[in-house]
């Protein structure tokens, strides 16, 4: 830390992401990145002509994009925020709609970003914890009175709660926001976007990180009611109002006319989860149930951080969470098939070692 850096972050701990090595060619299996390349209309779309456009700023409204995804989810590009990964949504709501009067309330297992935004701004926080089967038992967040941040499907455990649950949450904290952060939802978890019509207080947030295969061209979208976008984007025009590069809004446009192609993908990584879901059980490691593009699997011989090591020895990147209660885990994220019969093999080997 330089002597520069103002006293109030002197105690800060910034976000940690998983690594990015570049001593040697891993599988990587750490960053829940998608394993299959954007569809080829991306490709189309980052020709010679809009390289040669960079002189020029972007559309700071990203209006073309917003109107396509407006189309794919039913909803008016009003109701659509465009931001630099999902993580920027985050950030704006944690520094719109919290200060120290109005708190954040999330489970105490979920992405680990949340309390790092709610420390950066001095928001009061309350970490509920998961239930002993790592299910969110949404009862403890209704009637909160405070913003409610939850990753639906969780991070990173992949499990769900109903759009029933939801619509109860969302119901039960009127005047407060409640964000569902749906990054991992194309994977067989049911979206509540279509609650976003009923109720003014949802903000839906999801990436083109994950099932879109973008994760290196950051672009993130939120779906609420017109007015809580409009907070959104006052943030934004406060902050970088040009905060998606041309490239990237012309790739999105490009990726949300390829649904079709990412629905596939989806398919295929969900397939290869369940089955290396099947192969790790038979090994008899516990395998949580997960709807994301992940499995959270441990509670073996060995302990996670031990599983981390060994099977990053052998060309394979797990993540390993120093948590207390998951310390037992490792997330592993879904791959091609290839990939995952040389991460079930390294375990194999790992175990009978
Ligand atoms: N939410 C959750 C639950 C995540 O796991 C991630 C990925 N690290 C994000 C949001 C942020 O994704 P991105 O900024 O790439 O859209």
């Amino acid at each position: 830390m330089s002597r520069f850096l103002s006293g109030r972050f002197s105690a800060f701990e910034a976000y940690t992401p998983g690594e990015q090595p570049r001593d040697k060619k891993y599988i990587k299996l750490n960053t829940n990145e998608s394993p299959y390349p954007p569809s080829e209309k991306v490709l189309e779309r980052i020709s010679k002509e809009e390289v040669m456009a960079l002189n020029l700023y972007p559309d700071p409204t990203g209006r073309a994009l917003k109107e396509k995804l407006a189309a794919l989810y039913g909803v008016e590009p009003e109701q659509v925020f465009l931001a630099n990964g999902s993580d920027e949504i985050l950030n704006f709501a944690f520094l719109a709609f919290c200060d120290a009067q109005n708190g954040a309330v999330f489970p105490d297992i979920s992405y680990g970003f949340y309390p790092v935004y709610a420390k950066l701004y001095r928001i009061p926080f309350e970490e509920i914890p998961l239930k002993e089967d790592f299910s969110i038992d949404f009862r403890e967040y209704c009637g909160q009175n405070r913003m409610v941040v939850i990753a639906n499907p969780n991070a990173p455990t992949g499990m769900t709660l109903s759009l029933g649950q939801i619509e109860e949450i969302v119901t039960s904290n009127p005047g407060h926001v409640v964000l569902i952060d749906e990054a991992y939802v194309d994977f067989g978890g049911e979206s509540c976007i279509g609650l976003t019509k009923k109720y003014d207080n949802l903000l839906v947030v999801q990436t083109f990180s994950k099932s879109r295969s973008m994760a290196g061209a950051r672009l993130g979208f939120g779906i609420a009611n017109a007015e809580l976008i409009a907070d959104l984007e006052k943030i934004k025009y406060s902050t970088n109002p040009y905060n998606i590069n041309r490239l990237t809004l012309a790739a999105g446009e490009a990726a949300a006319e390829s649904d079709a192609y990412y629905k596939e993908n989806a398919k295929k990584i969900i397939e290869t989860r369940e089955k290396t879901a099947r192969a790790l059980k038979e090994l008899g490691l516990t395998v949580l149930p997960s709807k994301a593009n992940f499995i959270f699997a441990g509670k073996g011989r060995l302990d996670g951080g031990s599983m981390y090591r060994e099977l990053k020895a052998r060309g394979i990147l797990v993540r390993h969470f120093e948590k207390e209660r998951i310390r037992d885990f490792v997330r592993i994220s879904i791959g091609t098939p290839e990939q995952m019969e040389a991460l079930v093999s390294s375990v194999r080997e790992i175990l009978a070692e």
